[in-house]
Protein backbone atom coordinates (compact mmCIF):
# COMPACT_ATOMS: atom_id res chain seq x y z
CA UNK A 1 0.00 0.00 0.00
CA UNK A 2 1.56 3.63 -1.07
CA UNK A 3 1.19 6.28 1.41
CA UNK A 4 0.63 9.76 0.15
CA UNK A 5 3.74 11.86 1.98
CA UNK A 6 2.44 14.28 4.36
CA UNK A 7 2.61 17.47 3.53
CA UNK A 8 4.87 19.89 5.20
CA UNK A 9 3.43 22.02 8.14
CA UNK A 10 4.03 25.74 7.39
CA UNK A 11 5.57 27.02 10.73
CA UNK A 12 3.56 29.29 12.87
CA UNK A 13 5.72 31.77 13.98
CA UNK A 14 9.18 33.40 12.60
CA UNK A 15 11.92 34.45 15.04
CA UNK A 16 13.88 37.41 14.30
CA UNK A 17 16.20 39.65 16.33
CA UNK A 18 14.10 39.49 19.02
CA UNK A 19 10.89 39.32 17.47
CA UNK A 20 8.01 36.96 16.93
CA UNK A 21 6.30 37.00 13.63
CA UNK A 22 2.77 35.10 12.92
CA UNK A 23 2.79 32.96 10.08
CA UNK A 24 -0.37 31.98 8.34
CA UNK A 25 -1.82 29.57 6.12
CA UNK A 26 -4.65 31.62 4.05
CA UNK A 27 -6.86 29.84 1.37
CA UNK A 28 -5.52 30.94 -1.81
CA UNK A 29 -9.49 32.25 -2.60
CA UNK A 30 -9.30 34.81 0.32
CA UNK A 31 -6.25 36.67 -1.55
CA UNK A 32 -5.91 38.35 -4.97
CA UNK A 33 -4.40 35.62 -7.36
CA UNK A 34 -1.23 37.55 -8.13
CA UNK A 35 -0.68 38.18 -4.39
CA UNK A 36 0.85 34.53 -3.01
CA UNK A 37 2.32 35.96 0.25
CA UNK A 38 2.24 39.39 1.43
CA UNK A 39 3.83 40.83 5.07
CA UNK A 40 2.90 43.16 7.30
CA UNK A 41 5.18 44.53 9.26
CA UNK A 42 2.63 46.72 11.67
CA UNK A 43 1.35 43.45 12.63
CA UNK A 44 4.44 41.05 12.12
CA UNK A 45 2.23 39.35 10.44
CA UNK A 46 3.14 36.99 7.15
CA UNK A 47 0.72 35.39 5.12
CA UNK A 48 1.34 32.40 2.74
CA UNK A 49 -1.70 31.36 0.26
CA UNK A 50 -2.00 27.51 0.01
CA UNK A 51 -0.27 26.18 -2.78
CA UNK A 52 1.77 23.02 -3.32
CA UNK A 53 4.00 22.88 -0.69
CA UNK A 54 7.19 23.96 -2.67
CA UNK A 55 5.17 26.98 -3.56
CA UNK A 56 4.60 27.67 -0.08
CA UNK A 57 8.22 27.02 1.03
CA UNK A 58 9.20 29.45 -1.61
CA UNK A 59 6.38 32.33 -0.76
CA UNK A 60 7.52 32.05 3.04
CA UNK A 61 10.96 32.55 1.63
CA UNK A 62 10.19 35.73 -0.58
CA UNK A 63 8.41 37.18 2.66
CA UNK A 64 11.34 36.79 4.35
CA UNK A 65 12.93 38.86 1.55
CA UNK A 66 11.30 41.22 1.98
CA UNK A 67 11.32 41.25 5.83
CA UNK A 68 15.01 41.41 5.37
CA UNK A 69 14.78 44.24 2.71
CA UNK A 70 12.46 46.48 5.19
CA UNK A 71 15.00 46.02 8.13
CA UNK A 72 18.33 46.51 6.41
CA UNK A 73 16.77 48.92 4.34
CA UNK A 74 17.90 47.50 1.18
CA UNK A 75 15.89 49.21 -1.61
CA UNK A 76 15.25 46.39 -3.40
CA UNK A 77 12.43 46.47 -6.01
CA UNK A 78 9.71 43.28 -5.96
CA UNK A 79 12.05 41.83 -9.15
CA UNK A 80 15.19 41.55 -7.09
CA UNK A 81 13.00 40.14 -4.27
CA UNK A 82 11.48 37.50 -6.83
CA UNK A 83 15.19 37.01 -8.32
CA UNK A 84 16.26 36.12 -4.87
CA UNK A 85 13.65 33.38 -3.92
CA UNK A 86 13.55 31.75 -7.18
CA UNK A 87 17.48 32.06 -6.81
CA UNK A 88 17.84 30.75 -3.47
CA UNK A 89 15.00 28.13 -3.71
CA UNK A 90 16.64 26.70 -6.83
CA UNK A 91 19.99 26.29 -4.70
CA UNK A 92 18.16 24.50 -1.84
CA UNK A 93 16.38 22.42 -4.09
CA UNK A 94 19.92 21.32 -6.22
CA UNK A 95 21.73 21.44 -3.33
CA UNK A 96 19.50 19.09 -0.62
CA UNK A 97 23.21 18.04 1.36
CA UNK A 98 23.99 21.46 1.74
CA UNK A 99 21.14 22.14 2.86
CA UNK A 100 21.08 19.63 5.62
CA UNK A 101 24.48 21.22 6.35
CA UNK A 102 23.31 24.51 7.24
CA UNK A 103 20.38 23.55 9.12
CA UNK A 104 22.50 21.84 11.13
CA UNK A 105 25.46 23.94 11.23
CA UNK A 106 22.48 26.56 12.47
CA UNK A 107 21.34 24.71 15.00
CA UNK A 108 24.90 23.35 16.35
CA UNK A 109 25.73 27.05 16.55
CA UNK A 110 21.92 27.88 18.71
CA UNK A 111 23.29 25.59 21.21
CA UNK A 112 26.64 26.70 21.82
ZN1 LIG B 1 6.90 40.43 -3.12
Amino acid sequence: MSKEPTKPALPKTLKFMGEQWKIYQIPETTIPLSLLGRIDFQERRIDVAEQLPSEEASTLLHEIFHLLDNVYVLGMEEQDILRLERGLWRIFQENPEMLAYLLKAACEYERS
